[in-house]
Parts: structure tokens; sequence; C-alpha cells
């Protein structure tokens, strides 16, 4: 009873949220969930940069994103803080299965971001995983029906959604594309395609790079639903 009201204040808090409001500088001028706050502050996380303040509040509000900022400005934040925030709100457990699907160019990206993850996410009860090869497909299959939350690179994401009996991913409430520029440049174009053909249609999606190009508006165009554009330039 006592979750069930808290989740309705922040629930209103949200609703309330102005995402352009001027005033939103620390994380805890944001409603969220006691576990993600707890993971913030214990990670010494305290203002926001300019594209987690972007995004975050249009994400928090349930909005399709399409963010553009250079390397080094803050968007693993941007995009992990509204994934924890949707599976809270859902009170999503291990039952439910997979919530997140986190994509990534990259090995070495996907691990820095579930390095992140597990360090904001530690007071969270979600289960997550990563999938980006290495070990063999059996092993990696076995342990993907208990996760939660997952990050993964394309191709090999792709190899599990086509080949893992009993991988179910209908449930699924958000994704998100990280690095989409390089996920391009890297040839993954087909691979992410057809990943998103075995994805619910209901669901939120982010999509992050940290430059514009024609492919990746492509892939924006194939992804996202009506999508808030935030997009961050340094001051001239
Ligand atoms: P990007 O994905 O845009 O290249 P990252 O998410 O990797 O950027 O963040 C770059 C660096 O900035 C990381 O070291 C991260 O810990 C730090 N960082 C991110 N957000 C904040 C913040 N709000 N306050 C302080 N440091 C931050
Ligand atoms: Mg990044």
């Amino acid at each position: 009873k006592r979750v069930k009201d808290d989740l309705e204040v922040l629930q209103a808090a949200t609703d309330a949220l102005d995402p352009k409001n001027p005033d939103i500088k620390k994380f805890t001028d944001l409603p969220l969930c006691e576990p993600t706050s707890a993971g913030l502050r214990d990670s010494h996380f305290e203002v926001l940069t300019d594209v987690q303040r972007a995004a975050i509040p249009l994400a928090l509000k349930g909005n399709d994103i399409l963010g553009a900022a250079k390397t080094g400005s803050g968007k693993t934040l941007a995009f992990l803080i509204p994934v924890l925030e949707k599976l809270y709100c859902a009170q999503w457990t291990e039952y439910d299965g997979l919530g997140a699907l986190i994509i990534s160019p990259t090995r070495e990206l996907a691990v820095q971001i579930f390095e992140v993850l597990r360090k904001i996410g530690r007071k969270h009860q979600f289960s997550a995983g990563l999938v980006i090869g290495g070990k063999s497909l059996k092993e990696e299959a076995e342990r993907l029906g208990r996760m939660n939350i997952l990050v993964c690179t394309p191709g090999r994401m792709l190899q599990h959604l086509d080949q893992t009996a009993g991988f179910d991913v209908d449930n699924l409430q958000v994704l998100v594309l990280d690095e989409a520029d390089r996920i391009m440049d890297m040839g993954f174009q087909s691979a992410v395609d057809a990943l998103v053909e075995h994805l619910p249609k209901t669901r939120q999606t982010m999509l992050f790079s940290a430059t514009q190009s024609k492919r990746v508006s492509d892939l924006a165009r194939l992804s996202l639903k009506d999508p808030e554009y935030v997009s961050v330039h340094e001051a001239a």
C-alpha cells in the first residue's frame, strides 16, 4: 500500500514536471524514486549536464528521444536514469522478463554502459546482463531469460532473438540505441533493423548519437515515434 502511494506521488510529480523548467539543475530537482536517487548520490552525481537537463525530463514523461550531443557530454545517464525509472514505476520484477534493451556498437562501450548501470542501479532489484559475445551462445542464452535489463551489441543480440528458444521480448518497455552514428558507420544497419522487427511496437525508444547524419535520421525514422529532438551544442 505504501509503495503504491509512493508511486502515485512520483507519477503525479512526473506529470506535473515542466521539461523546459530552467530551475532543474540538480538530480534532486527531478522526480526520481529513492533507489535511483540513492544510486546517484552514492556515485557523487549532483548537477545535470546540458544533455541530461534537456533529455531526462522529456524521457521521464514517456517521450521518445532523438538526442545528439558530443562525446563526453553525459549521454549514458541521460538514458539510464529514465530506463530505471520506467521499470521502477512499472513495478518490474524478475517474473516480468526483459524490460529494457540497450544497444551499443562495440563490446567496450557496452561494458562501460553496464558499469554505469551497476553503479547508479545498485539500490534497485533489477537483474542486468551483458550480451556481447565472447562466451558460447548457449552459456549466454541460459542467463537471458532471467534478465530485466540487457546491454548488447547488435549482431550478438540478433543471434539470440533468431536462435534462442523461449527468449521472450514481448514485454519490452524501453529500447535505447546508443552511439547510433557509430552503429551505422560499423555496418549494423540491417542487424538493427531486424532486431527492431522482433520488438513490440508499443515501447519507449531513445536514440543517442554524437553526430547527426542522414543514416542516423534513417534509423530514427524506423525506430522512433514522434520523437522529441534534443540537440546540445557547445556555446559559441
Ligand atoms: P557520452 O556518452 O556523452 O560520451 P558519458 O555518459 O560517457 O558521455 O559521460 C562522460 C563522463 O562524464 C563520464 O566520466 C561520466 O561519469 C561523467 N558525467 C556524466 N554525467 C555527469 C554529471 N551529471 N555530473 C558529473 N559527471 C558526469
Ligand atoms: Mg556514450
